[in-house]
């Protein structure tokens, strides 16, 4: 029994309490990286003019660590990629971001490539502006360096122009997207062959390390990145990756690659929870059209996407998971009252694995030897 408490603000049915004391919950979790209650800093703690702390959505967080020591990073994040926001034809908007801020989220997954870090940090803004949030410190920021700027020289200009973007002073957590470099001067699907070429991981490593000692993020880490190459940076780190951000949910449960990052002290973030349901570029049914899932929601009156999250969350890691949709937003906040049984994860056990997510046929049409060793070695 892990003790950790709680506070974001409200959605479903607002409660008001008249102290400025955070309310203890008690949440079974397996994951050691949860906060206990002395650790929760006071920014984490929605205070309302009149003194009274506005609670509805309770959000556990787990423990980063970062330039100033143990930070809280709320386990569920905001994603805010998609298909149509990537090809630039639909971006996200800031109202979507100020409606999750209402809501109860915190974390916000964002990235150089996604398009979304303006309209991200245009809602920040405005959530200032109405009060929704007393201080920017309320929240949790991550983006990522995209491909085209994988290389030492390039990785300040990007953190930079990212920080920009979002009209921030700094993120909480700085990426590297993909282990891949990408010549191109204007990011365009699919990559020809002859720009991609292999990342100096030293080189871009001690860049994110200079990001973090010049206070442009708290903490940085990596995305999609697998054991071999993991080991390569924790041979010359100062700063080891914090996090490690990867396709995970209950049809690729990644078992191997979350046994390695808590073996080393890594937080999993899981992407496309869902399978990116409805998203026409990289996303499929298969998870919310999953039998086992439908039987298992079914009987505990509750949605496929909230078994599938709930499974993620009691696998320890924490989730992005985009809706821009406000009720399916909130669904996807309301995983933390109720749980799993055993018999119920021992089916999801047996689920058939298959990965959804390689870079040749989604990044790269045409197949080419550095892709391909990254699509073998996240196998
Ligand atoms: P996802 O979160 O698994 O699925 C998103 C899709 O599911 C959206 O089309 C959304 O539609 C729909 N959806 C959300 N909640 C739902 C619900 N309760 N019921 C039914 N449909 C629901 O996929 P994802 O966007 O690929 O992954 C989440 C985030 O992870 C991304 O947004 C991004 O921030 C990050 N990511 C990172 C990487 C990486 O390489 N590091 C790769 C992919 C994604 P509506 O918006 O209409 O609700």
């Amino acid at each position: 029994m892990v003790v950790v408490s709680f506070l974001l603000c409200s959605y479903v049915t607002p409660c008001y309490t008249n102290t400025f004391c955070p309310i203890i919950l008690q949440i079974n979790s397996p994951s050691d990286h949860l906060l206990s209650v002395q650790q929760i800093p006071d920014n984490f703690i929605q205070k309302t003019g009149r003194g009274f702390i506005n609670i509805m959505v309770t959000i556990p967080v787990m423990t980063i660590s970062s330039s100033d020591g143990p930070r809280p990073m709320p386990v569920i994040a905001m994603g805010t990629a998609s298909d149509s926001g990537i090809s630039g034809s639909d971006v996200m908007s800031s109202s979507t971001i100020v409606e999750a801020i209402k809501v109860g989220y915190r974390h916000f997954d964002t990235a150089a490539v996604y398009r979304t870090e303006k309209p991200l940090g245009e809602g920040i803004s405005e959530a200032l502006r109405l009060g929704l949030i007393k201080s920017r410190s309320e929240l949790f920021i991550t983006t990522k360096l995209w491909c085209a700027s994988a290389d030492r020289h390039l990785v300040l200009p990007a953190i930079n122009q990212s920080l920009q973007n979002l009209g921030l002073e700094y993120v909480d957590l700085y990426l590297i997207h993909w282990p891949l470099k990408v010549i191109q001067d204007e990011f365009k699907l699919p990559v020809p062959k002859e720009c991609v070429a292999a990342i100096d991981i030293k080189a871009v490593w001690e860049a994110m390390e200079e990001c973090q000692n010049l206070g442009l993020t708290k903490s940085i880490g990596v995305s999609n990145f697998y054991p071999k190459l993991i080991q390569q940076i924790l041979s010359f780190a100062k700063i080891p990756p914090a996090v490690n951000q990867f396709e995970m949910n209950p049809l690729w449960q990644q078992k191997k690659l979350t046994g390695f990052c808590k073996e080393n002290s890594i937080l999993v973030t899981a992407y496309s929870p869902l399978g990116a349901f409805g998203n026409n570029a990289w996303g499929h049914n298969r998870v919310m059209e999953c039998d086992v899932l439908q039987d298992i929601a079914k009987s505990k009156g509750k949605t496929v996407a909230q078994i599938s999250l709930r499974w993620l969350y009691e696998q320890g890691v924490s989730i992005a998971v985009k809706s821009y949709n406000t009720e399916r937003m909130k669904q996807n906040l309301d995983i933390f009252d109720w749980s799993l049984t055993k018999e119920d994860m021992e089916k999801i056990d047996q689920i058939p694995q298959r990965r959804h997510v390689y870079l040749i046929g989604s990044m790269s049409v045409e197949p080419n030897d550095i892709m391909a060793e990254i699509d073998a070695e996240l196998d």
